[in-house]
C-alpha cells in the first residue's frame, strides 16, 4: 500500500468509534493512529475480549501443524500508543445519536464510525449440527475450540468416510474447506490409511469454487487426488445419530466423520441497529468507497461489509487504505472516493509441502501468471509450488508484525494489478 502521507483534517478533536478489535479493527486504528496527530484524533477500539485469534491458523491447527496457543495474542497489545481500547460488548449503534451503546449502558459518542465486527457462525441455524454426534464424529474447524477438539478425531480416525461441508456462503475465506481436503489426503497418507478414507466435499456451490477458471483448476486437481466433489448441496439438517447429511432437497451424504463448516452472518448488534445492516446482519456499504449507505460518517470494513468479494484478511488489508482516507476525507468535510475495486488474494494449501495462489477483483477472477510483478514476480498464481508454501507459511509473521501495525507492503498495491496475468481468451479458456 501507497502511503499518503499526513493530511491535517481537523480543527478540533474528533472521536472514532471502531467496533471490533480483529484484522479491520486493528489495521485501521493504527493506520489512523499513525496518519493523525493525538490532539486531533481520538481513536477508541471496542471488542468484547482481549484474545486476537490469527484465524488462518486454524486450518493447520486440526492437523497438528500449529499449537493452538500460538495464534492467540492480546488485541490491546497489537494496538499503537494513542488508541484508547475498551472491553465491552456493543448492543447497538443509533445513527441518529451517533453513539454506540454497549451491553454494560455505557455509550460512546462518534464523530466517524467504523464498524469492523467480522461474522458471525451460526451453527444453530442448521437443524442438528450441534446435536447428537457433535464433538463425537460432527466437528468444525472455525473457532480455536472446534479446530483443538478435531485434532484428536482426526488423530484417531483411521478408515471410513470423510465429509467435509459448507453449508452456505458467503463464508471467511471461501477456499478454507477445499484447504482441509487436500490437507486431509496430505495427513491421511502420511498416517498410511488413505487407501481406507473415502474422502467428499460437499458443497453448495456448482463447481470447487466461485470462479470459473479457478473453479475447474481446483476441481482437477480434487480429482488427482481421489476427493469426491459433491456440487449444489444445499444442507439442509446433519443426522450425527444416523451419520447422514440431508439436503433441501433430500439428497443424502453418509459420513463416518463430518467437518462442517457453518451458516455466517453478521454480528447480531447490527440487526438491533435501525438501518444499518442487511439481512443477513452485515453493513450495507458502498462497494468502492465502503461508507455505509445508511449514513455518511460510518464506514464498516472485512467481513462486516456487505461486499461481493471474498471475506477474507487479504482483501480487509486492501480495504484498509481506502477506508483510513475516506474516513478522513469525511471528517475534513470532503467526499469520500471510490477506489477499493474487490482485491482480495489467497495462499491455497494443496499439501505435500505445496500451496497455490490466487489473485483477483470484482472484475477479474483468479488467473494464472504470476505474482506480484510481471515475469519477475516469483510466485505462480493458480500452480502448486513451494514457494507459495512458504508465502503461506511467511504470511503469519507478516499478520503480525506489518498487516496489524498498518505498515506498507512492500511491492503490494491494495488496487489489484493485471501485469503478469495470462487474461482469459475469448470462451474463458487462459
Ligand atoms: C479457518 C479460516 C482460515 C482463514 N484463512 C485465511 C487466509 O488464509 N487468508 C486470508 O486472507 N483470510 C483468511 N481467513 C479470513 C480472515 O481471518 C477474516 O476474513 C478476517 O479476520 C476478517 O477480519 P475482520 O476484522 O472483518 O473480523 P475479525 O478479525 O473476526 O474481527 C471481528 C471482531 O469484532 C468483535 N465483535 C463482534 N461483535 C462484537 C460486539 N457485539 N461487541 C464487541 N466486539 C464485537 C469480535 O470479538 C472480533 O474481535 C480465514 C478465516 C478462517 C476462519
Amino acid at each position: 500500500m501507497r502511503s499518503r502521507g499526513r493530511r491535517r483534517i481537523l480543527y478540533r478533536v474528533k472521536r472514532i468509534v471502531i467496533i471490533g478489535g480483529g484484522t479491520g479493527g486493528t489495521m485501521v486504528a493504527n493506520r489512523l493512529r499513525r496518519e493523525n496527530d493525538v490532539e486531533e484524533l481520538q481513536i477508541t477500539v471496542v471488542d468484547r475480549d482481549d484474545a486476537h485469534l490469527y484465524q488462518p491458523g486454524l486450518l493447520f491447527v486440526p492437523f497438528g501443524l500449529e499449537r493452538p496457543e500460538g495464534i492467540v495474542r492480546s488485541r490491546r497489545e497489537q494496538l499503537h500508543n494513542g488508541i484508547d481500547f475498551r472491553l465491552g460488548e456493543v448492543d447497538r449503534v443509533e445513527l441518529e445519536e451517533n453513539a454506540v451503546h454497549l451491553a454494560d449502558g455505557t455509550d460512546l459518542a462518534y464523530d466517524a464510525l467504523i464498524v469492523a465486527s467480522g461474522s458471525t457462525l451460526l451453527s444453530e441455524e442448521t437443524d442438528g449440527l450441534r446435536g447428537p454426534g457433535w464433538g463425537e464424529s460432527v466437528f468444525s474447524f472455525y473457532s480455536l475450540d472446534d479446530a483443538t477438539a478435531l485434532r484428536w478425531a482426526l488423530v484417531d480416525f483411521d478408515g471410513g468416510r470423510l465429509v467435509v461441508n459448507l453449508v452456505d456462503m458467503p463464508i471467511k475465506c471461501p477456499v478454507a474447506p477445499l484447504e482441509f481436503c487436500f490437507l486431509a489426503d496430505w495427513f491421511l497418507r502420511e498416517r498410511g490409511v488413505r487407501d481406507k478414507v473415502e474422502i467428499t466435499l460437499a458443497t453448495p456451490l456448482d463447481a470447487a469454487f466461485t470462479k470459473p477458471v479457478a473453479g475447474e483448476h481446483l476441481g482437477g486437481m480434487l480429482e488427482e487426488r481421489g476427493i469426491g466433489l459433491e456440487t449444489e448441496f444445499a444442507t439442509g439438517r446433519v443426522d450425527g445419530a444416523e451419520h447422514r447429511l440431508v439436503s433441501w432437497d433430500e439428497r443424502e451424504i453418509p459420513f463416518d466423520l463430518a467437518v462442517v463448516v457453518p451458516l455466517h452472518g453478521g454480528a447480531p448488534f447490527v440487526a438491533r441497529s435501525p438501518g444499518l445492516g442487511d439481512d443477513l446482519g452485515f453493513v450495507d456499504v458502498d462497494v468502492h468507497t465502503l461508507q455505509a449507505k445508511a449514513a455518511p460518517n460510518v464506514f464498516a470494513i472485512g467481513d462486516a461489509a456487505s461486499l461481493p468479494t471474498s471475506k477474507a484478511g487479504s482483501a480487509t488489508h486492501f480495504e484498509a487504505e481506502t477506508l483510513c482516507a475516506n474516513v478522513e476525507r469525511v471528517l475534513g468535510g470532503e467526499e469520500p472516493e471510490g477506489s477499493y475495486d474487490g482485491h482480495v488474494n489467497c495462499f491455497i494449501e494443496s499439501g505435500f509441502h505445496k500451496a497455490l495462489l490466487i489473485d483477483f477483483n470484482y472484475e477479474v477472477e483468479p488467473l494464472p501468471g504470476r505474482y506480484p510483478e510481471a515475469h519477475l514476480g516469483p510466485l505462480p498464481l493458480l500452480r502448486e509450488s513451494r514457494l507459495n508454501h512458504l508465502g503461506k507459511l511467511a504470511f503469519e509473521p507478516l499478520y503480525w508484525h506489518v498487516l496489524l501495525p498498518g505498515r506498507e507492503v512492500p511491492g503490494i498495491d491494495a488496487t489489484m494489478s493485471m501485469a503478469g496475468k495470462q487474461a482469459p481468451k475469448q470462451g474463458g479458456e487462459p
